[in-house]
């Protein structure tokens, strides 16, 4: 397997200011074609780090990849070093100085002399043309890589939408064809409903059943389990027949639990049920906070189902906006499923909407009792039958202590219950 790692430059990265997502970017870019990332380091924009961690990479992977400090100021100096590093010279390439010239002219800037500087790289480098910003990416072969081949060291800029573009564009169709790859497939079934160990014995003898090149990887969040199958080094198109054969097996075991590929959701089959059906949607939340009203308009075209929501938070306003009985308030809570049942009773009326969902409940880390620990939450639905009575459906969940969890896992569970 072709070794890769990759170094990622900035004291940005080291003090917490900037999350360094590139790496994960990078790393399932190149998992995909089967370069497997092994390490990654963040190092200052020093030449001394940047020197050790490229010497120390270079002993041991195939491919290194560095992002950062390539941009035209006293601090980022990468390209400095590497060219120190390979002993190689400075020296202008007319089409980077080019392709400078003309952007910054675009962009209404001075073409001064810190971005003639970019157009400057080390002597024998293959230039890698940035069509997205200033600073060109680069590629420098060493000896002794796998299979025989040179190893290959890529100097990309930090700014990630560049750093993308060159990855998607040039890093990993030279790194394929230079190791000569072949693909690897994944595809991910988005479950939700099942608990991970219900899960591992509902689908035991599929499981059992699966060629010894597949493999499974169970991926459990607040928003359900994610069944991931993998495949390595193979033909991309057999292997994802192969796949999809094998989830569509699966619906044997738990097709109610199945919503579909990643990126599906809760959410995503919840409003595909609404839209088959013509049917609108409303929504009530106490301790949700509005999340489930994000999560569903986050979806393009939410318009065509979704009405409405009320973030009803305190007692007040459940009666008021959502015309819940202050005295059952009082009587039972206003966590309680009477209280729930009637929220989500309520956003139906008032919205005119064909369902509703509510939620109220504890999420913490204060305000528990024994009686309604942290992480109690009622949740309920309602709908109209065929004679147009208010039919509703509660359900109580008890998550953990963990404010956001609870946050989430309330609002997937109550998204959840529209859709059985
Ligand atoms: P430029 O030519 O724009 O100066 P550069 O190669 O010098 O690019 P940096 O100056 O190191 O890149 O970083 C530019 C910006 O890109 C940073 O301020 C940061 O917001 C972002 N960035 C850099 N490295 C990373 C990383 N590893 N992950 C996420 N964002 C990053
Ligand atoms: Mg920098």
């Amino acid at each position: 397997m072709v070794s890769v790692e990759l170094i990622t430059v900035g004291d940005e990265l080291l003090i917490g200011q900037v999350i360094d997502t590139n790496s994960a970017w990078i790393g399932r870019e190149l998992g995909r074609i089967g370069a497997q990332v092994d390490r990654i380091v963040s190092v200052h924009d020093t030449a001394a780090d940047i020197g050790d961690a490229v010497g120390a990479a270079l002993e041991r992977a195939d491919v290194v990849i560095m992002t950062g400090g390539l941009g035209p100021t006293k601090d980022d100096i990468t390209k400095k070093t590497l060219a120190d590093l390979f002993g190689m010279r400075l020296v202008r390439n007319p089409d980077v100085f080019e392709h400078v010239r003309r952007m910054t002219a675009e962009r209404g800037l001075e073409f001064n002399e810190l971005n003639q500087a970019q157009a400057s790289v080390p002597e024998g480098c293959t230039v890698l043309p940035n069509r997205v910003g200033t600073a060109p990416g680069m590629m420098f072969s060493r000896p002794d890589g796998a299979g025989g081949r040179e190893k290959l060291l890529f100097s990309l800029p930090g700014v990630p939408f560049e750093m993308k573009e060159l990855v998607s564009e040039q890093v990993v169709p030279i790194v394929k064809r230079h190791f000569s790859l072949r693909s690897v497939v994944h595809r991910t079934m988005i479950t939700f409903g099942l608990a991970e160990s219900a899960m591992a014995l509902a689908i035991a003898p599929w499981e059992e059943a699966l060629p010894g090149w597949l493999h499974l990887a169970y991926l459990p969040n607040a928003r359900g389990i994610r069944l991931r199958l993998s495949a390595y080094d193979v033909d991309e198109t057999s292997a994802t027949a192969e796949i999809e054969a094998r989830f569509a097996a699966l619906r044997e075991y738990i097709a109610p639990y199945m919503l579909g590929y990643e990126p599906s959701s809760v959410e995503s089959a919840v409003a595909a049920l609404l839209r088959e059906r013509g049917r609108t949607l409303a929504v009530a939340e106490s301790c949700t906070g509005g999340s489930i009203s994000a999560r569903i308009t986050a979806l393009a075209g939410a318009s065509e189902y979704y009405l409405g929501g009320v973030t009803s938070y305190s007692n007040e306003a459940k009666a008021r906006l959502l015309g819940v009985s202050v005295p059952d308030i009082e009587r039972f809570g206003a966590v309680s499923e009477t209280v729930a049942r009637q929220m989500a009773a309520g956003a139906m009326e008032r919205f005119g909407a064909d369902y509703a969902v509510s939620t109220t409940g504890v999420a913490g880390p204060g305000g528990g009792t024994p009686e309604k620990p942290v992480g109690t939450v009622w949740m309920a639905i309602a709908w109209r039958t065929e004679k147009g009575e208010t039919k509703t459906s509660a359900r109580l969940m008890r998550f953990s202590e963990l404010r956001e969890q609870n946050i989430e896992r309330a609002a997937t569970h109550a998204l959840n219950m529209l859709r059985l």
